[in-house]
């Protein structure tokens, strides 16, 4: 099995068996992300414990690729800090767009599945989606409207 299909079948997992897929209630955060230009839609809500992601689950409708990235991502950044999940969305985002073909780090995990959207750069948007998505919400812990939803689209 080369690269290439190893990365096919794990984006193609993870939209068929999306992982922390649903609601968190209550929690200390949430956000909605749109992306227009493909019809990708999500809803996170988060936990903190401290500054650290104790849970975090999404939900919503979209394409194969904004539904397994944004599983995959749950996956990774559960546990971590704000910093250490801003170094990975900037990791996963030089990920998705490096046309040099580099190979993804090896710290990126089964993240480095979403090298493969660099070959279809209109998909990028729906790969990215769940991260920006991810850091609104982030950026909404503590807003004086913090019950309701932070949104961000991608256009
Ligand atoms: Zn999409």
């Amino acid at each position: 099995m080369d690269l290439k299909d190893l990365y096919r079948d794990v984006i193609l997992d993870h939209n068929k068996r999306p992982r922390n897929f649903g609601k968190l209630e209550p929690c200390d955060s949430s956000a909605d992300g749109n992306n227009p230009l493909c019809g990708d839609r999500l809803t996170i809500t988060l936990r903190l414990d401290g500054d650290r992601i104790d849970d975090i689950r999404f939900e919503g409708k979209g394409c194969a690729i904004s539904t397994a990235s944004a599983s995959l991502m749950t996956e990774a950044v559960k546990g971590l800090d704000r910093s250490a999940i801003q170094n990975l969305h900037a990791q996963v985002h030089h990920t998705l767009t490096d046309h040099g073909g580099a190979l993804p780090p090896a710290e990126l995990g089964k993240l480095a599945a979403l090298a493969g959207v660099r070959e279809y750069p209109a998909r990028v948007k729906c790969a990215s989606l769940c991260w920006h998505t991810l850091d609104a919400a982030l950026a909404h812990v503590g807003a004086p409207d913090a019950a309701s939803a932070a949104s961000v689209s991608t256009e």
